[in-house]
């Protein structure tokens, strides 16, 4: 017999809430602003701290050049803006990620492709269907990895090569996401962080956009500081259009001292991921995210996904069971990706028009419709997000664990 679920009037699995990731600032942000502030230099440009975490970030993840920005879709923009595609160009991406992976694309005059999500998880890209989306005016691939686990780059960087095509890694999920040895953000022409709150490591909002090509970083540091050449005599010769996308000090010194926390970080969340995951496996109709061994996967969010029909129970009753139980859970992009949202769906932009979609510039019309990608659209009705992090400990997997087997046991019951 199972036993009586919390949401059914039975005794929740925990009853006090989870640990919070406020811990994670204190007295090491606090002492570098604390410089920021005496020394009155708040704005990037003549400031040491913003310099202090390019070269620290560079350093880290053992890349050449990094240029820290606003955000991570600051970081993005910038990537595109470096690339330079012409209007109407397509950029090929996944459905399942975060709105900041597109908007770039569209404030750079672009089309979203989006490309399906690979059949088992669903949340990373599928090479076949990113080849199948190719066309002559393809300018670049986004490959996001999603939750923290490598997408395979191996076959996008073939394609991409293949195509003559930059790649682009958006990882603001995945610090120090391994991928066959190499790290996220390594491996394509350009990487991009974001230095968001909720990711591996911050200071509220801010990005990383990280190259080896020298050329790429030339003009990302061009771009997101209003074209302005800080090598050249004068500033403001404006060599080509840019935004103001630049970091402040504050920022940067946050961003500083929790350099100097994120492999601690990524330790932890690999350690709590991995045995949450040792912990589910075999429960039928529940798959979980695979483990930091075969997808280097670093748990930004532990992401499961539930069959409803073979696991015997709706996403959105699981979730309301698990919250009952005392754990937290939620269905991070409730139950559409990105192509069905409003803005993409109804080609909202730019004042009357559907600019870039219906300008002289793109060579076809593109619009989004359901089933454009199956797989992407089955996964997220699916997903479950549970927020394990470094301030969690045993215990909160083991609660974690035991909330879902009850859940399950009930489930077939
Ligand atoms: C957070 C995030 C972004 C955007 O970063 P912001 O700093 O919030 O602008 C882009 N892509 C992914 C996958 C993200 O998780």
């Amino acid at each position: 017999m199972s036993a009586q679920l919390a949401i059914d009037g039975g005794k929740p699995v925990r009853e006090d809430p989870f640990p919070s990731r406020a811990a994670g600032v204190g007295d090491e942000e606090m002492a570098q602003l604390a410089d920021v502030i005496k020394a009155g230099q708040m704005n990037r440009v003549g400031g040491q701290k913003t310099k202090l975490l390019e070269e620290g970030f560079a350093k880290l993840i053992g890349m050449k050049h990094a240029v820290a920005v606003t955000s991570g879709t600051a970081a993005l923009h910038t990537a595109l803006g470096a690339i330079n595609p012409d209007p109407g160009d397509e950029v090929i991406t996944t459905p399942v990620t975060d709105i900041g992976t597109v908007i770039g694309i569209l404030f750079q005059n672009c089309i979203p492709i989006f490309a399906d999500t690979d059949p088992k998880y669903g949340y990373n890209l599928d090479p076949e269907s990113v080849r199948k989306n190719i066309t002559d005016r393809t300018r670049a691939i986004i490959v996001v990895h999603l939750w923290g686990a490598a997408a395979d780059m191996d076959e996008f960087l073939a394609i991409g090569k293949e195509h003559g095509i930059p790649v682009i890694e958006d990882c603001a999920q995945a610090y120090l996401t391994e991928y066959k040895g190499k790290l996220a953000g390594t491996m394509g022409d350009v990487g991009c962080f974001s230095l968001q709150s909720s990711k591996h490591m911050t200071c509220g909002d801010g990005g990383l956009v990280v190259s080896n090509n020298d050329d790429l970083i030339r003009r990302a540091r061009l771009f997101c500081d209003k074209g302005w050449d800080r090598s050249a005599e004068t500033y403001r010769a404006y060599p080509f259009l840019g935004i103001n996308y630049r970091i402040t000090e504050l920022q940067s010194a946050v961003g500083v001292a929790q350099l100097g926390k994120v492999e601690w970080v990524v330790a932890r969340r690999r350690e709590l991921g991995d045995m949450l995951s040792g912990k589910l496996s075999g429960i039928p109709g529940l798959l979980p995210p695979p483990d930091s061994a075969t997808s280097g996967n670093v748990y930004w969010l532990y992401a499961i996904r539930v069959r409803e029909e073979e696991f015997g129970m709706s996403r959105k009753r699981f979730i309301e069971a698990l919250n009952a139980e005392g754990i937290p859970g939620f269905a991070l992009f409730d139950d559409k990706p990105l192509h069905l949202r409003e803005m993409l769906l109804e080609q909202r932009t730019f004042g009357k028009s559907h600019h870039p979609f219906d300008c002289a510039c793109a060579s076809r019309r593109v619009k989004y419709a359901p089933g454009l990608c199956p797989n992407a659209e089955q996964s997220v009705k699916e997903l479950v997000t549970v927020g394990l992090h470094e301030f969690c400990s045993e215990r909160e997997v083991e609660d974690t664990a035991a909330a879902i087997q009850k859940i399950a046991a009930a489930a077939k019951a």
